[in-house]
């Protein structure tokens, strides 16, 4: 079983290129952010506690996504492998996950970082707002502050698999089929 995770700060392009790569690798793709706003929508107890951290540019509590991401593994019995995107964001996170990974004798199999610079997120998830309608997308504020939440609580899960030898990292500012192509090559060569 593979479980890849696509890393990087909001607006870096894993939503996009995980979408390529479920399709390419026949993945299990799973984006906690996705999960949360399908929660939001349906109006759950989880949804009404998770909103109004989300639309502040805010983590949600470990406990819960570590529990979203348990239950989709232990619902899927067929997919040959997963795709994290967006998961882990905190080292408590990446802790659990090497946990219930152990748990099912294996391991994270490649952590690859989609790299953009702070003014490249701004300028992205602006255009995205002008496409999906995203709460969290709408106002210059909540973006710098989820920024700052990646650079504080996000970022420092690089050091966690950098000793692994698994971690690579790759530009995520070109075009989404140049970024596509790099990915793959290093997807192709595991
Ligand atoms: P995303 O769609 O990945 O940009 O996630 C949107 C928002 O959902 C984030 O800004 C967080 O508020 C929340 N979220 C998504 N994934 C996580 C996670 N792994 N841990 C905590 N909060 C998360």
């Amino acid at each position: 079983m593979k479980y890849f995770i696509l890393f990087g700060p909001p607006g870096a392009g894993k939503g996009t290129q995980a979408a390529k790569m479920r399709e390419k690798y026949s993945l299990h793709h799973i984006s906690t952010g996705d999960l949360l706003r399908k929660e939001i929508a349906a109006g759950t107890e989880l949804g009404k506690k998770a909103k109004s951290l989300i639309e502040a540019g805010n983590l949600v509590p470990d406990e819960v996504v570590i529990g979203m991401i348990t239950n989709v593994f232990d619902n899927d019995k067929t997919s040959k492998g997963f795709l994290l995107d967006g998961f882990p964001r905190t080292e408590e996170q990446a802790v659990a996950l090497d946990k219930i990974l152990k748990d099912r004798n294996s391991e994270v199999t490649s952590v690859i970082s989609l790299m953009i610079d702070d003014d490249e997120v701004v300028r992205r998830i602006k255009k995205r707002a002008e496409i999906e309608n995203r709460a969290d997308d709408a106002d210059e504020a909540t973006i710098r502050n989820r920024v700052k939440t990646y650079h504080e609580k996000t970022e420092p899960v690089i050091n966690h698999y950098k000793s692994t030898g698994k971690y690579k990292e790759i530009d995520g500012s070109g075009d989404i089929e140049d970024v596509f192509t790099v990915l793959c090559g290093i997807i192709d060569k595991l």
